[in-house]
């Protein structure tokens, strides 16, 4: 009889891994919403609303065996899942990609799809009407949310906050050179500033806003991107769970995140050194379907090789559609040609039409 694998969360990770498992094995993938939703067109989608209803994917032809259940998991253990109407799914490996929460105009808070619409307009229709905007965060979201703003209402007065250098954490001359390019679009770029006293840290609010320094910022718009939080409410019971400082739970070299040895954790939601982005994920997802089959045939993990993270993180950050920076796999540093030709044209959405089917 086929091995079963349940896969909870059909985001970034759960959907290739079910798809590249179902040949092997008897694959469910439980999704509590009824739409995957590319979070990259989430951005843009800001400035160009049309982009929205693109980006939503219904799950319906994402696997041709395995099975896609609409359902909220309540818990995990060794012996399977557990749904919000009691029901037990039971299996021989489980795999928790329960990804991370934002601001609901970048992300569905739970299983309504239809609350990231409403909250997508309203963000979008309030930048629409702000003179002059100020963004709170200089990771890869505060940046390209600047840019795009920029890009197509270049009339707007756009500031990005940072209480670090731009895309701190990667390779130093990406930071660099974005702030260069935000620059000569016309964001003022304030880095190494911490903005204080935020009524909120999600969710757009009526400026100004008040830096570290005292100066203050006469935004009518404020927009956090202030980064996301890992969902890991499903790992954190499990027996001798570990969290890193960034709200993640700490993996070890075989992407298991607790003592139960069927139970296994990747993309946001866990530690296996990687930066919480789809990227990051991409690595980790060819390496789980791979090991996961060794598993179900018997073989030890821990006479498996590891999981090696990336060592140089890779990170595309279109400005619009035609400037940007990224770092890439293999070549490194490039310029806005070589991010419009990748990503800053169509933002990946080919690659998720062939993934689901829809055209
Ligand atoms: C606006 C925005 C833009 C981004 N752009 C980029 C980018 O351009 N490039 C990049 O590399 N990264 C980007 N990121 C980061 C990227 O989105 C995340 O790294 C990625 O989503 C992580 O994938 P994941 O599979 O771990 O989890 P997620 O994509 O968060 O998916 C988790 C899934 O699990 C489901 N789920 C959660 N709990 C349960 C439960 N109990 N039961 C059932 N289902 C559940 C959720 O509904 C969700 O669909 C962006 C993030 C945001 C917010």
């Amino acid at each position: 009889m086929n091995k079963k694998v349940v896969i909870v969360g059909g985001g970034y990770v759960g959907t290739e891994l079910a798809q590249s498992l179902e040949r092997y094995c008897d694959v469910t993938l439980v999704e509590r919403k009824k739409f995957f939703c590319h979070a990259p067109a989430m951005i843009r989608s800001l400035v160009q609303p049309d982009l929205l209803e693109k980006a939503l994917f219904p799950y319906d032809k994402l696997l041709q065996r395995g099975q896609v259940m609409q359902a909220s998991v309540m818990a995990v253990s060794e012996s399977g899942v557990t749904l919000e109407n009691g029901k037990a799914l039971a299996a021989d490996a489980i795999v928790v990609a329960t990804g991370s929460s934002h601001d609901t105009a970048f992300k569905a808070p739970g299983a309504s799809v239809d609350d990231l619409r409403a909250a997508n307009r309203a963000l979008a229709q309030q930048i629409e009407g702000a003179a002059s905007i100020a963004i709170i965060g200089g990771g890869a979201l505060g940046v390209e949310l600047a840019g795009e703003i920029k890009a197509v209402r270049p009339q707007k007065h756009v500031t990005l906050v940072s209480d670090s250098s731009l895309t701190d954490g990667y390779d130093p001359r990406l930071g660099q050179g974005l702030e260069a390019k935000l620059g000569l679009l016309g964001v003022e770029v304030i880095t190494g500033q911490k903005a204080v006293d935020l009524p909120q840290t999600r969710g757009a609010f009526a400026g100004p806003v008040r830096l570290a320094d005292g100066r203050e910022i006469a935004a009518e718009l404020v927009i956090p991107a202030l980064g996301s939080t890992p969902n890991t409410a499903l790992l954190d019971p499990l027996p001798g769970v570990e969290k890193t400082a960034d709200g993640r739970v700490r993996n070890d070299r075989w992407m298991r995140p607790s003592e139960l040895p069927n139970v296994f954790a990747a993309g946001d939601a866990a530690d296996n050194g990687d930066q919480m982005t789809i990227v990051g994920a991409s690595r980790q997802t060819p390496w789980l379907a791979r090991n996961l089959r060794n598993f179900l045939a018997g073989k030890r993990m821990d006479l498996t090789p590891a999981y090696g993270p990336w060592r140089r993180p890779p990170l595309l950050v279109p400005l619009g559609e035609h400037v940007g920076q990224s770092i890439l796999p293999v070549v490194g540093l490039v310029g806005s040609r070589t991010t419009r030709l990748v990503k800053g044209r169509d933002l990946f959405l080919p690659k998720y039409r062939k993934l689901f089917r829809t055209g």
